[in-house]
């Protein structure tokens, strides 16, 4: 599904324009852990996640969503089969080549923010792009962007430590997105909110998505998955139980996302 339309006829350029849609392919995944259950934390897991799909991912604790999540970030290595992301075979990476990947291809929240409370709202934002080495004024100017985006434009200055736990949230989404993430990652984002400050967290995703973010949500929690979500993956014993597309997503429902590939210069 993968189309690539050459641009060889402009040699004065040399720019590749690509038709990209799947963005996400895992074939025949497995994840054993040493010293773990023989049973497979994900045991054969093949699907693909297009570009501008909201995907949660569901099931009971233990079923192996929090282990597909850290597969696809790269965070961990599957024991066997593949993970593409955007063309990258993540298991194949060495370590210096995973950290440049998660930088610049991923953004990850999580249940706890895990926010550095000595540092102010904006500088927490500002730190996965002074590790990404983006100039300055423009990680600035990405980051002012997110915080009147997510409403946090008062709080810039403040710590972590006075602020509302959806508010904290709000951060961590910020900080995910200042690299300009392919793929969002949430880890039950929602967990540990009550459930206004959860339904607004998941208002935010929901126009992220709309504007053509591509999510992935792991979730035990069905009324979110089927609120929030395009799609909903359960998850039993490491496999695919159900894989149901509830509506249409609006990018995939879109004309194909052609995006510059070649001088797409990581930051
Ligand atoms: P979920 O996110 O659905 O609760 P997990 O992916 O965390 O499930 O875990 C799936 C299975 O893998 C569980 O049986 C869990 O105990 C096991 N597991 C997860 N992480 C590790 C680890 N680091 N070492 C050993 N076993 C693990």
């Amino acid at each position: 599904m993968d189309r690539r339309l050459g641009g060889g006829n402009s040699s004065r350029t040399k720019e590749r324009w690509s038709v990209m849609t799947v963005l996400v392919e895992l074939t025949e995944v497995r994840k054993l852990y040493n010293g773990g259950s023989p049973q497979a934390a994900v045991d054969g897991v093949t699907l693909t996640v297009q570009q501008g799909e909201f995907t949660a991912v569901m099931g009971p604790s233990g079923s192996g969503k929090s282990t597909l999540l850290n597969l696809i970030a790269g965070l961990d290595r599957p024991s066997q089969g593949r993970v593409l992301v955007d063309g990258v075979d993540v298991g194949s990476l060495n370590e210096t080549e995973l950290a440049r990947f998660r930088r610049t291809r991923i953004g990850f929240i999580f249940q706890f923010f895990n926010l550095l409370n000595n540092l102010t709202v904006l500088d927490n934002i500002l730190i996965p792009a002074q590790l990404a080495a983006v100039s300055p004024a423009v990680a600035r100017d990405r980051a002012t962007d997110l915080i009147n985006e997510l409403g946090l434009a008062e709080k810039q200055r403040l710590f972590p430590g006075r602020l509302s736990g959806g508010e904290r949230q709000r951060v961590a989404i910020a900080r995910a997105l200042i690299n300009q993430p392919l793929l969002l990652l949430a880890d039950e984002p929602t967990g540990a909110l009550d459930s206004r400050a959860g339904e607004q967290v998941m208002g935010r995703l929901t126009e992220l998505n709309r504007r053509g973010q591509t999510i992935l949500l792991v979730t035990h929690d069905a009324k979110l998955a089927a609120a929030y979500a395009s799609r909903v993956i359960t998850l039993s014993d490491g496999r695919v139980a159900d894989d149901s597309r509830l509506k249409a997503s609006p990018e995939v429902a879109a004309s194909d996302i052609v995006r510059l590939r070649s001088g797409e210069a990581a930051p």
